[in-house]
């Protein structure tokens, strides 16, 4: 299993090679999420990364992969607008796991935005505003790494339910992993209070998805749990797990063989 995955990463996957990731992700289809976090630690071992967004879902993997690994590498990206209780909670885990989770952030300070942009370029443009302030630093953040592992779900958006255990991401180019894409809220939740794992407060106030201030409020019981993202607008996903379609992306190159990641 781990040679093939291990042997294309430098140079981006075939579409031979596509079929293999898809036969692991049929093997690991119902796995517990510990035993695909197990699989993906060994197999890239220090050059896989875990982005969290410090969601009930990310507090739990974090959980998980730190009794696999205590010195696994975590990141977030700090948009410079998130919670106080979101910072707060970034100490609570680090200080619980004893590690550190690295931020990654624009250069573009919110003044210089409004300067370049225009004020709340969350309401006027949010896609621009999650490309400078997510997805940029994102791209620095899985600079020379082999695989990323994310907490997304099948059942958050209808972008995510098409989301495998594993799969290539072929907007990051690189392998994803999503150890907990088949599990419910409830599953989370009953993970989250049997190992007693520390939690943004703010899931107890009306915000089961939590983001940027500006873009999120509290919800009733009866909404969507992504229903308070982005309110006003139709956007429900920053942009960070876009899937392109595979198809487009295979082409043929100089020698004829078919590549996929151009
Ligand atoms: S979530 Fe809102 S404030 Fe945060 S980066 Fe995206 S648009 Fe900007």
């Amino acid at each position: 299993m781990s040679q093939a995955v291990s042997e294309f990463i430098s140079v981006g996957p075939t579409p031979r090679e596509i079929e293999r990731l898809e036969n692991l992700a049929a093997q690991l289809a119902d796995a517990a999420p510990e035993q695909t976090l197990r699989w993906a630690i060994d197999e890239f071992d220090n050059s896989v990364t875990i982005a969290t967004g410090f969601g009930l879902e990310g507090c739990a993997l974090i959980d998980m992969a730190v009794r696999i690994n205590p010195r696994i590498d975590v990141f977030f990206l700090d948009t410079a607008f998130l919670f106080r209780e979101t910072y707060e909670l970034r100490r609570r885990l680090e200080d619980r796991y004893h590690i550190q989770i690295r931020a990654y952030e624009t250069d573009i300070t919110p003044e210089d935005q409004e300067l370049r942009f225009g004020a709340e370029l969350w309401t006027t443009d949010p896609d621009l505003c999650c490309r400078l302030r997510k997805l940029e630093p994102l791209k620095d953040a899985l600079r020379n790494r082999r695989a990323w592992i994310t907490a997304i779900r099948q059942a958050q958006t209808l972008e995510r339910s098409r989301a495998r255990v594993v799969e290539w991401d072929y907007q990051w180019r690189l392998v994803k992993i999503n150890p907990l894409v088949r599990w419910t809220t409830q599953d989370v939740r009953a993970y989250i209070a049997k190992n007693n794992v520390p939690f943004n407060p703010l899931h107890d106030r009306g915000y089961p998805s939590i983001g940027c201030t500006h873009c999120t409020r509290a919800i009733g019981k009866d909404q969507h749990e992504r229903d308070g993202r982005w309110p006003g607008h139709e956007k429900r996903e920053c942009g960070m797990h876009a899937r392109a379609q595979p198809a487009a992306l295979i082409t043929t190159d100089s020698t004829g063989d078919e590549t996929a990641w151009t």
